[in-house]
């Protein structure tokens, strides 16, 4: 590229708040053939809300839950301990905490083993989720995050978050179509509720339950064949696929760690953003020849 266009091409980008950290990344946007995102706090808006909790006693359900994760950093154990907060559920003390990233958590409460993230770490425990599996399907069908919680090795609740899509994603998606890029969706979240909010916003291929160090390898298994490949994310997690990818996309809402992988940053975290920035690679390419 000529030194004029990508100029130009870069202050196309600063005046919408799409910041091109090189020239490099400039030419790659104009290449891309595949854009992935991620779900949690990229297409969503990453503000999740507890919207039902399924147990014989929710009030005692969500004072065990709620003392384990308030010792955990995930968004979704934040907004399990909001809601409990918000319902007025006294607070418990939590023993013996561990993270399992991309599953979940667990802690002693008041003696008992609690237990709390997804259904494979329920299956890791070797527990049973009984009548509460059809629960827990359907709000999960529904495109809800369905958390399922233990006690001592029983199966005691499930508890439903919802995360709403930002304003613009489905747009978004819907202009990189018409780019003729693919849109891929890539998550740690279960594949039903990845499914249904995929639905809604008219991707197509769906990659859920991925492990957080796994990200990255499944960019590079979209790159086999030479293929160009952007990432879009804001988390911790998506640092390594941003990375990987041929061209790193962070959301600006998001971590340090994320925009100071990604090649591009969009500073107004705006989904129409990627195909702004893929159009104004192509505009700056068109002008080098
Ligand atoms: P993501 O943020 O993309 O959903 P993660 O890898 O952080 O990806 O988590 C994957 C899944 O594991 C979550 O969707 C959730 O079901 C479960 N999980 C992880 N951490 C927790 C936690 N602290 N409490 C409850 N569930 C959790
Ligand atoms: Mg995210």
């Amino acid at each position: 590229a000529t030194p004029t266009a990508i100029m130009v091409g870069t202050g196309l980008g600063a005046r919408r708040g799409v910041l091109v950290k090189n020239a490099m990344a400039l030419e790659t946007s104009a290449r891309v053939e595949v854009v992935v995102m991620d779900k949690t706090g990229t297409l969503t808006k990453g503000e999740p809300e507890v919207t039902e909790v399924v147990a014989d006693d929710e009030h005692a359900l969500l004072r065990l839950v709620a003392a384990v994760e308030r010792e955990s950093e995930h968004p979704l154990a934040q907004a399990i301990v909001r809601h409990a907060d918000r319902a007025g559920v006294a607070r418990a003390a939590a023993e013996r905490f561990e993270n399992v990233p991309g599953h979940g958590a667990i802690a002693h409460v008041d003696g008992h083993r609690v237990v709390v993230g997804n259904r494979r770490l329920l299956e890791r425990e070797g527990v049973a989720l009984g009548p509460l599996a059809a629960r827990r399907d359907q709000l999960a069908a529904g495109g809800r995050t369905a958390i399922v919680a233990a006690v001592d090795g029983v199966a005691a609740g499930v508890i439903a978050i919802a995360d709403a899509p930002r304003e613009t994603s489905a747009a978004a998606v819907s202009d990189l179509h018409d780019l003729g890029v693919e849109v891929v969706m890539l998550t740690g979240d279960n594949q039903a509720t990845a499914d249904r909010i995929a639905a809604r916003l008219g991707i197509d291929t769906v990659i859920a339950e991925v492990l957080p160090g796994d990200k990255a390898a499944k960019v590079a298994e979209l790159q086999a064949g030479g293929r160009r490949v952007a990432m879009v994310g804001d988390g911790v997690n998506d640092a390594p696929a941003l990375a990987q990818a041929d061209l790193g996309i962070a959301i600006g809402a998001g971590t340090d760690v994320a925009i100071e992988t990604a090649d591009v940053v969009l500073m107004r975290s705006d989904p129409l953003d990627v195909p702004a920035a893929l159009r104004i690679g192509r505009g700056t390419l068109r002008k080098m020849r």
